[in-house]
């Protein structure tokens, strides 16, 4: 049994103008220790699918659909109570804003220590020094002077290894990641980002990993899903999604990324804009946006196809295939 298993989620927003349906036929599983990416532009549903695996959308959105298997149990079925047991403790986030998790009016020790003894039962004195292991484990320099000191006290990159230090406090088996750098420095992006795998590898944490950074995705993970419109469109090892990408979509998300080491390269960005979740057109929700949509394309939503490794839900996927072959025979 996987640790995770998303089956068929559906999540729908009941807004004033109707349902809007955020997320349709999420399909994915985690094993232990395992690390994935959810790549997409903004918009695609990335922290939607995030929050719905806790568990944790709030009104007016809710699961209309499909399950969230943790260890055999139902996430989307369970209560508040049965949820609290899970969320913060099995399973923990990691927002982009550290603020999110850091209250900025209690220090960093007692929002720790508060943490701990809200879900274990152990005296102040253990749980501070779990907190202080926890701090040393994300190398942050003398971490009982920390502890008593507040958050606004902390440089961002310090906050949020603070936030990742929260977020492995009770020992969780997955912790989900929501552009966990997208806030910080370049240089302090990287450092959070090998933090980051050097602790899942180290613990045996899974890792899902949200992010519109596929940079960042390739690396720290094995599997990536990219998500356009509220569905995934393409997924396979992160491998070959970078060197092979072969939904229209993921290829332009690549060639719109600066390669390292070309100067003056122009950068092809993806003419238009995603459709917004409340006029996803009938078919294929990239087709406006797709130099090799075909009739079919405008009627029905692609299914995946198995090519080369990955599922990728697109009509012309064997076509595009076949041409890329025919180029590379040509070059050599
Ligand atoms: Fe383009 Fe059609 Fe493939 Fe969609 S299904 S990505 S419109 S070719
Ligand atoms: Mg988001």
């Amino acid at each position: 049994m996987a640790l995770l298993e998303v089956n068929n989620l559906e999540v729908c927003f009941g807004l004033r103008k109707g349902e809007v349906k955020a997320l349709r036929n999420i399909d994915f599983k985690i094993e232990r220790g395992e690390r994935i990416g959810i790549v997409g532009e903004s918009g695609a549903g990335k922290s939607v699918l995030g929050f719905s695996i806790i568990n944790l959308i709030s009104q007016p959105g809710y699961v209309s659909q499909g399950e969230v298997m943790f260890e055999g149990q139902n996430l989307a079925k369970m209560n508040h109570q049965q949820l609290r047991s899970i969320r913060g403790n099995r399973i923990s986030m990691i927002f982009q804003d550290p603020m999110m998790t850091l209250n900025p009016v209690l220090t960093i020790g007692d929002q720790m220590v508060e943490c701990l003894m809200e879900h274990r039962t152990i005296s102040k004195q253990d749980a501070r020094n779990i907190a202080v292991q926890k701090l040393q484990q994300v190398y942050i320099p003398s971490p009982e002077t920390r502890l008593d000191q507040y958050p606004h006290e902390l440089s961002g990159g310090m906050r949020q290894r603070v936030v990742i230090a929260i977020g492995l406090l009770m020992d969780p088996d997955i912790i989900i990641a929501d552009e966990p750098t997208t806030a910080l420095d370049v240089t302090i992006q990287a450092e959070i980002m090998e933090l980051m795998l050097e602790l899942c590898e180290r613990n045996n944490v899974a890792l899902i990993l949200i992010t519109h950074d596929l940079g960042v995705v390739s690396q720290v993970t094995q599997r990536t899903f990219v998500m356009y419109a509220g569905r995934i469109i393409e997924q396979g090892p992160t491998k070959e999604i970078i060197n092979d990408a072969q939904h229209p979509y993921t290829q332009g998300l690549i060639n719109a990324l600066p390669q390292m080491g070309v100067r003056g390269k122009r950068l092809h960005q993806i003419r238009g804009a995603m459709p917004s979740l409340q006029s996803v057109p009938v078919g294929c929700a990239f087709r406006e946006r797709c130099d090799y949509a075909i009739e079919n394309c405008s009627h029905n939503v692609p299914d995946f196809t198995e090519s080369g490794g990955c599922k990728v839900a697109c009509h012309m996927v064997a076509e595009l295939k076949r041409e890329e072959q025919a180029v590379k025979l040509e070059i050599k």
